[in-house]
């Protein structure tokens, strides 16, 4: 059963948390990157990539997302819905949607 972990805002993201992930020995299901190839005509950015893993290996999966996320210069922020902590990066909540404050 796949989890979506994250969704990336392009490919190049993508393929970097994937080999990340892969060297912890997950298996790492990227949707949405071949779409971006097909559609020619947009910027590379404008696609996003959602990133799957196996439910079992969510955790570790996260874990090692969250380390990959503190690499981003933006500073992190808590979801004033429900409280996740977002990073910097990141317009909405990953869990919930909810805009960050900032915005
Ligand atoms: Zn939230």
């Amino acid at each position: 059963m796949n989890k979506e972990l994250c969704r990336c805002f392009n490919a190049i993201e993508a393929n970097i948390l994937k080999g990340l992930l892969h060297h912890q020995g997950i298996n790492v299901q990227l949707m949405g990157e071949t779409l971006q190839g097909a559609v020619g005509e947009l910027p590379p950015d404008a696609a996003q990539v959602t990133v799957l893993v196996d439910s079992d290996d969510y955790q570790q999966a996260l874990a090692c997302y969250q380390q990959f996320q503190k690499q981003s210069s933006s500073p992190p922020w808590f979801c004033s819905k429900c409280q996740e902590h977002n990073e910097g990066s990141f317009d909405f909540c990953w869990r919930c949607g909810e805009p960050s404050a900032d915005q």
